[in-house]
This record gives C-alpha cells, structure tokens and sequence, in this order.
C-alpha cells in the first residue's frame, strides 16, 4: 500500500493550483453574480490541458487518469467554491472518456480534438420529465432509424451546460433515448447516442431553468422533434446505452467526490483564517474549543471521504488499465461511496464555517454561501440521488436479489 503521490501527481496538483487560484478565484463572486464563466478561461483551461483530461492522445487529449482528473477537480473548487468550473470540467472529464472508450473511430476524430480545444462542450443528457433516478421506466424520448440517418424525438430536462453550448461554444451530448422499445428486461431497449446542441440544431428547442447555485454553468433542457443524427454518432452497440450510462455515472461520481471535497477545503481554508485571528473575550475564536473541536472533527471526517475518493479513482484507473482484479461493480461501489459521503460532508463543513464568521458569514464578502448552494446540487441529486448510492452500496454488499424494484419492468 502507498499513499503517497507520485512527484508527476504532486507536480500537476502545483500547476493546476497555482492557475486556479490566479485565474479563477478573484472572478468567482463576479461569476456567480452573471451567471457567466470569466471570459477567455475556457481556452486558458485547454491550453493547460484541463479540458476533456481523460481523452486519449491520439485524439488530442491530455491523456490523464482518473487520479489526475481528480487532483485538478479538487484544486479547482478549493478556488472557486461556487464549483462551476469543477462542474463545466468533471462534466467533460467523465463523459467524453465514456464516448471515448466506445464511439465510433469517425465520431471520436471528428468530436473529441475539438472538446480538448475548448470549441465543443461534452455533456450528458439521460435525465427527463418523469424522472432522473429511475432511467428505464422515466425514458420516453426514442430515437428511430430513417434512411441513412436516426432521428430523435422526446425532451431532456435539468441538464448542465446548455446555455454554454448554446452561446459560447457548441454542445455535444452523450444521450440516451429508447430504440428497441418492446425490449425485455427494458434497459436493454435504451441506446446512447451523441446529440447536437447549437443555437441553431435543426428540430431542438433549449430551456434554462434559474438555479440557486453554481451559477456559472447552467442548467437547462431541450425539446427534440425529429433531430437528426448520423449513424456513427450512436455510442457502441444498439441497445446497450444504460451499461454506458452505468459507466459514465461511476467516472462522474468519483470526480464529483474531489470536487465536493475541494470545496470543502477551501472553505476550512478560509474559516481556519479567520478564527486564528478574529477575537472574542480577549482571544480568538480558535482557541475556544467549541470551535476547534468541530473544526478537529470535520478535518478527519473530512480526510476520510478524501481516502475512500482516491481509492475510488484508483479502482478506476486500474479497471481502465485491464487489471481483471477490478470490475465495474467495484468501481460502482467506490464511486457510490465517493458520490454519498463528500457532497453531505462537504455541505455540513461550509455551514459550519459560516458560523465561526458570525454575520460576517452571512454576507456576500465571504465566500461561504457560494460553497453552501455549489456543493449542494450534488447531495439534492445532479449525477445521482443519494438514495441511489446507498441503492448502489446496499446491492453490491448484499446481492442484486435485494434491490427493491423489479429489475425486468
Ligand atoms: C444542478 C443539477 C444539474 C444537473 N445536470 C444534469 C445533466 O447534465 N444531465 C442529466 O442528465 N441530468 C442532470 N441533472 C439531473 C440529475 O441527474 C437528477 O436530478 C437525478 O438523477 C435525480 O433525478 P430527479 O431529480 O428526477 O429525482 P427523482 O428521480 O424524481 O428522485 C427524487 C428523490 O427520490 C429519491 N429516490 C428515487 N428513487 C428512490 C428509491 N428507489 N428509493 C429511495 N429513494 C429514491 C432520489 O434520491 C431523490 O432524492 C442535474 C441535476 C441538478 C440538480
């Protein structure tokens, strides 16, 4: 067992450091005041080989592991705490690494090159009306061949990123619709599929909804009549797009585990800061035990979540290396964990450090209420409900026979 860094790890952790505090951190309030990212860091972001790290070389990647991908997702939110960076990059990290692993030679030259460049945004869009937890019984959208094409009809909702790919650059989405629809059990009826989303695609009509945090990325949805999809843009077989999506939702859940965890730093950061020198009845507030206890606490529950993280990206890492020790069922787990203790953990430290910042916490010059509403879209359920992770741990420790629902419906 080696828990140490390797010095390329350390060294890579220092450069993507050192950027975000510089390039990110002094426009983050300003960020989450427009709702828009800070002008010209996407392409800052690309040159320093951020964007898409998981994506191969020979298709103009940085070529990183899971273990990098989540070293620079946690420095990213330890400098933006409103996490809509980390969100705008773990998006991609996970999902084009999906695409990566099993899209068509074709589709994978022509997209992947331009995600690394900052010119596509790589998302991910399963989520619809009637539900996001349970993808087989809420998909309604299909997609159906005609002549040399597929087209797509249905409606994606809650998805990140559709105001960037609608404005600032292009979207290309991972998507999943029905295309066998008589098929039994159900989820071997759904593929995966990229879709298109530009201001002008043909048939897709875009929504944004106005969240309460990490307003930097947006949230919105698309409507889709009849949008039409080349057929090397389906995702590996017909009808195996939910064994993807499985996939895609593990390499998420890990990169979001770091991001959360991040954030939660930065926020211990900034309140260790301030107790060390704010005074209350002649001395300061960090050496009142009320106050250092729980700071004692979180810090070790805290490292914790970060071990349980790493170990997660480096099951991972050894899955994707061909290591047969370690299948996707114990990548599941790992990343479940990763996915149920950070987010619920990392929202518990920040409220806690508003409270040793008084009313100062309360106000917009701390930085607190941006980690407070970032970190808590993932514990409310953007990549997974928390339920659904104790769903993935409980079914892993106990047996498939125990998840309570009819998995042929
Ligand atoms: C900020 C944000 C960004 C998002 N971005 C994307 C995106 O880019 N792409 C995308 O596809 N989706 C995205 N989502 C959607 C996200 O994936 C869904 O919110 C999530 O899958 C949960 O689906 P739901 O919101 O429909 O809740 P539901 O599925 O309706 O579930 C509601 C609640 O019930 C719980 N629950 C469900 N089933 C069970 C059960 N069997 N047992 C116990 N409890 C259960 C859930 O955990 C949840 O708490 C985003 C969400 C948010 C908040």
């Amino acid at each position: 067992m080696d828990f140490e860094f390797s010095q390329e790890e350390e060294m890579f952790r220092k450069t993507v450091r050192d950027f975000a505090q510089k390039e990110i951190r002094p426009y983050v309030r300003e960020m989450d005041e427009k709702g828009e990212m800070p002008k010209g860091l996407v392409k800052k972001m690309a040159d320093l080989g951020l964007l898409g790290i998981t994506i191969p070389e020979k298709y103009g990647g940085p070529g990183g592991n899971f273990m990098l991908a989540c070293i620079a997702a946690e420095e990213l939110a330890r400098a933006d705490l409103s996490i809509a960076i980390p969100v705008f990059y773990l998006v991609e990290a996970s999902w084009a690494c999906v695409f990566a692993r099993y899209g068509t030679e074709e589709a994978k030259q022509e997209i992947l090159p331009k995600v690394a460049s900052g010119e596509y945004f790589f998302g991910i869009a399963t989520t619809e009306p009637a539900g996001g937890s349970d993808i087989v019984g809420a998909t309604k959208t299909t997609i159906d061949e005609k002549g040399d094409k597929y087209v797509v009809n249905g409606e994606k909702v809650y998805i990140s990123g559709v105001k960037e790919s609608t404005t600032l650059m292009k979207g290309r989405y991972f998507t999943t619709a029905y295309m066998d629809k008589n098929a039994s059990p159900r989820h071997r009826g759904i593929s995966a599929f990229i879709l298109p989303v530009e201001k002008d695609t043909p048939g897709l009509t875009p929504t944004l909804f106005e969240d309460w945090g990490r307003m930097g990325i947006s949230t919105g949805g698309f409507a889709m009549e009849n949008v039409e999809i080349p057929k090397h843009w389906l995702i590996g077989e017909p009808n195996r797009g939910f064994v993807y999506s499985m996939e895609g939702f593990s390499a998420a859940r890990v990169i979001i585990g770091a991001t959360c965890i991040g954030a939660a730093l930065g926020g211990l950061e900034i309140g260790m800061d301030y107790i060390k020198q704010r005074k209350a009845f002649g001395k300061e507030l960090g050496k009142y035990e009320g106050i250092s206890f729980p700071l004692a606490d979180w810090y070790s529950k805290l490292m914790g979540d970060r071990l349980v993280m790493y170990r997660a990206a480096w099951t991972m890492d050894k899955m994707y290396a061909g290591n047969e020790k370690y299948s996707h069922f114990d990548v599941a787990l790992w990343t479940a964990m990763a996915k149920l203790r950070a987010p619920i953990d990392a929202f518990s430290i920040l409220n806690e450090v508003a409270d040793w910042h008084g009313a100062f916490g309360y106000t917009k010059e701390c930085e607190i209420d941006l980690g407070i509403r970032g970190v808590r879209s993932y514990s409310i359920g953007a990549e997974g409900g928390m339920n659904i992770m104790r769903l993935i741990i409980a079914r892993e420790l106990l047996g498939k026979e125990f998840v309570p629902y009819d998995r042929q419906k």
